[in-house]
């Protein structure tokens, strides 16, 4: 019986409504209770909710009961299609190339997208990049690139199309059209403390992607105090089940589990990660950023088939890096969305924030531990994000690190500056930023970076 049939005229029947409240509010007992839900049950979950004929608290307390009871992996499936086919799913059949976009779980600092689309888009793949904006503690890549003066980050899906068609990659924000069960189920998930539930972020992150028409899938999945999951165990466990999922809808998905304890790179902000997005695509910029985007470029390509060394694609998109190809893709991206390209040449030409204060060190010693969480937190308080969606953000509040884990300091000595246009900087925020830095008499272990990568069976590779 297809359950969601009955229900698309209960706005005209006061007795239908009163059987959805007791419909759902069985499905809310089953799942409570550890049952399974089946597709048919899901998807009257999810016509309801979108056609608001489940009100909010309803969809919480089930979202809650996945928190703790789980979905199995057809229900996960189920959800996943259902999300997915609750907007536009794109056709990118007529692209002359295989079509590969990344997805990181989220992180601090993380501007790998700003590099890594341009640069794939330079070795010859098709990346159509669908991302999201800056929500909690972590940055958002639309925020970002909005930074750069006059970047328009939501163009119609023919623009989108067309673009990537052309150029070889386009980066925009989700629209309204694409999967708009995510967001609204994304927003009550982010106020339930429901966000860490691993079905709901396989359908999260997978119904996008699903929905951009992708041949092939690389996920960044974040370890560490700022990440979604802050063991290896558990965040491999999603990049499994996510796999396992991708696999379902024939999307050849690959995981790299990428270190997240500290933040990435030294910029940790929009205006300023976009400076140092700059750097590593003119062969320049920080190590660690550098490395996680060659490491997943180099599973992008291994993804679509383009070459089966993950050492040897390292080597290749490097060159891509030193010899500027990847950096004019990056101006032709720009322009092609209407941003500034001056100012991309001489960031010194941007605007400067109204305060900059720095934070010095209390003692000598090793910088042990530098917690990017906190950090995330403390970047989004001085402007760089919001609370919720209908904020805007200051492009040039943020914080610039001067030492990262494994660095020696001296008493006195900058560890990181604060940045902000719009917030009068306070003794909490130095309190939180001083807070943040772990500094030890031993030089410390400094955890690797590349901690693991999963085939598209779910199956460790050899050490990255
Ligand atoms: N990113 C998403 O898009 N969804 C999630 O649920 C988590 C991370």
């Amino acid at each position: 019986m297809n359950l969601a049939e009955p229900f698309a005229q209960a706005g005209l029947c006061p007795m239908l409504r009163l059987f959805v409240f007791m419909t759902l509010l069985d499905l809310l007992h089953k799942k409570r209770d550890g049952l399974a839900l089946s597709e048919a049950e899901i998807e009257f979950i999810i016509k309801s909710y979108l056609e608001e004929r489940v009100p909010d608290y309803q969809m919480s307390a089930l979202l809650m009961a996945i928190y703790f009871q789980g979905m199995n992996d057809s229900e996960t499936v189920a959800l996943t299609r259902l999300m997915r086919d609750s907007g536009v799913v794109m056709d990118f059949s007529h692209v002359p190339g295989p079509k590969v976009d990344k997805h990181s779980t989220g992180g601090v600092g993380d501007k790998v997208s700003l590099i890594l689309a341009p640069l794939m888009a330079a070795a010859g793949v098709y990346v159509p990049m669908i991302s999201g904006r800056g929500l909690g503690h972590t940055g958002g890549t639309l925020d970002k690139l909005e930074a750069i003066p006059g970047f328009r980050t939501q163009l119609p899906l023919h623009k989108f199309r067309e673009l990537t068609e052309k150029i070889g990659t386009c980066l925009i924000g989700q629209t309204e059209e694409i999967c708009p069960a995510d967001r609204r189920i994304y927003a009550l998930r982010d106020v339930t403390a429901t966000v860490s539930a691993i079905p709901l972020i396989c359908a999260s992150i997978l119904s996008k992607k699903l929905a951009e028409g992708l041949d092939a899938l690389v996920l960044d999945v974040k370890v560490g105090e700022g990440a979604i999951f802050k063991d290896a165990a558990t965040a491999e466990k999603l990049a499994r089940r996510l796999i396992a999922t991708a696999t379902h809808f024939r999307l050849r998905t690959m995981a790299v589990l990428t270190d997240m304890s500290q933040p990435l790179g030294n910029a940790i902000g929009n205006w300023v990660e976009v400076v140092e997005a700059i750097e590593v695509l003119r062969g320049g910029g920080p190590e660690d950023t550098k490395q996680v985007t060659l490491a997943l470029g180099a599973a992008m390509l291994q993804a679509v088939g383009k070459s089966d060394d993950i050492k040897s694609s390292m080597r290749t998109l490097n060159k891509l890096l030193q010899n500027g190809a990847a950096w004019e893709k990056f101006l032709e991206v720009v322009t092609a969305q209407g941003g500034e390209v001056g100012v991309l040449h001489e960031p010194a030409r941007y605007a400067q924030p109204t305060s900059i204060i720095p934070i010095k060190a209390a003692q000598a010693g090793y910088v042990a531990a530098i917690n990017a969480r906190e950090l995330g937190r403390l970047s989004m308080a001085l402007g760089a994000g919001r609370a919720n969606l209908k904020q805007g953000v200051d492009p040039l509040a943020g914080i610039m690190l001067h030492k990262k884990v494994g660095e020696a300091v001296v008493t006195g000595e900058i560890l990181a500056t604060l940045q902000s246009s719009t917030i009068h900087i306070d003794e909490a925020h130095l309190h939180s930023a001083r807070s943040s830095f772990s500094i030890s008499e031993q030089s410390p272990k400094i955890p690797p970076l590349l901690l693991a990568k999963l085939d598209e069976h779910g199956r460790h590779e050899l050490a990255l």
